[in-house]
This record gives structure tokens, sequence and C-alpha cells, in this order.
């Protein structure tokens, strides 16, 4: 059973978690750079995946200068995550959709680990350690960063591309007040309004 007496044990504690999750990232965003469709995803997650090795290293060498430091733990939350993850990634169906999905499994990654590095400098910061507090806030910002990455490639490319011909009709007064709206917003509803109606006249025959 873990023992946790004080709060640089748990600071360590809390490290060895984060640092698992690193190591098991690393091994898994290959296979989801692969699995996704939209080419942009997929540069975001080979990006990732990148600067994931860099918080590994980060965190390691943090843990290296530790007592207990170098004993590893199994970050169960992000097994699990990781998990899902996979299930998304091997669906079947539409490519489109299931990038949506795999963006919401990210983005599901990249909270817990907001919430695993904002506790880490928290501690680092209540005991003391400037420097540790200081590097744990530059993977806390990555995360963030990756968080709005997701974020926004969800919302402008990936999730209206998924619902291409399934969303709700316009109302007929929405067009007056579409200024803040991509310019390719109308379009692209015109066309979903297109193949609508092709579905519906299909349903006639
Ligand atoms: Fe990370
Ligand atoms: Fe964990
Ligand atoms: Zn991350």
């Amino acid at each position: 059973m873990k023992k946790l007496d004080s709060m640089q044990a748990l600071y360590v504690d809390q490290l060895r978690d984060l640092r698992s999750a690193e190591a098991q990232l690393v091994d898994a965003l290959p296979k989801a750079a692969k699995g996704a469709a939209s080419p942009d995803l997929k540069a975001a997650i080979q990006e990732h995946l990148g600067v994931t090795r860099e918080q590994l290293a980060r965190v390691d060498a943090l843990l290296e200068g530790l007592a207990e430091g170098r004993r590893r733990a199994t970050c169960k939350g992000m097994a699990g995550l990781i998990k899902e993850a996979n299930e998304t990634l091997e669906a079947d169906g539409d490519p489109q959709v299931r990038d949506a999905g795999l963006i919401a499994a990210a983005q599901r990654i990249e909270h817990y680990e907001i919430a695993g590095y904002g506790c880490a400098a928290a501690y680092a910061e209540l005991l003391g350690d400037q420097a540790a507090a200081t590097e744990l806030r530059v993977s806390l910002k990555e995360e963030r960063e990756a968080d709005t990455v997701l974020n926004v490639l969800a919302q402008k490319v990936v999730n209206p591309a998924a619902a291409e011909g399934e969303a709700e009709p316009a109302e007929e007064d929405e067009a007056e007040d579409e200024g803040g709206k991509p310019p390719n917003a109308r379009g692209r509803r015109s066309a979903r309004q297109a193949k609508r109606r092709g579905r519906a006249d299909a349903r006639v025959e």
C-alpha cells in the first residue's frame, strides 16, 4: 500500500504517476497518428508526440534527484484513457466521425495531464522547489496548448466534416445574424440542405 505521510511523499507520488502517464503516451501516440484520417489531426498528434518525449525527459530529470524517485509506478488513469482512445481508433464506421471521437479522447487525456501538472507544480512551490515548479509549469503550458489546438481543430475542421449532412435545418431568420461565421459556413449549410433534400426525395420514391 502507498504511504503518504507528507506533502513531499505526495509530490513524489504525483511525479511518478505523471512519468508513467507520459511514458504510456509515447508508446500510444504513433498508433493514434497512424489511425487519424484528417491530415491536420495526424500532424497535431505527431507534434504532440515530440512534446511528450520532452515532457517524459523533464519529469524523469525531476525524479532523478528525489528519494524514491526511481521507483516506477503505473498510472491507471492514463492506461484507461488510452484504452478508450484505442476503442475509438478501432471502431467501424465513418473515418471523419472516428476523428471527432479521437479528439474527444485526446482532450480527456490532455485534461488529465493538466490536472496532474497543475497539482505537481503547486506542491513543488509549496515545498520550496521553485526550479521544479517552473519546469512543471512548462509541461502544464504545453498540455494546455495541445488542448487548445485540438479544440480549434475539432470546431473548425473535424466536427463540421463529420456532421456533414446530419445537422438540423437552419432557422429561417438565422441568415440575418451570420456576421461572425466563417466564410464557407453558408455554402456548407446549403450543401447539407441539398444533401438532405436528396435524401427526402429518395424516401418519397
Ligand atoms: Fe504530456
Ligand atoms: Fe494517474
Ligand atoms: Zn499531452
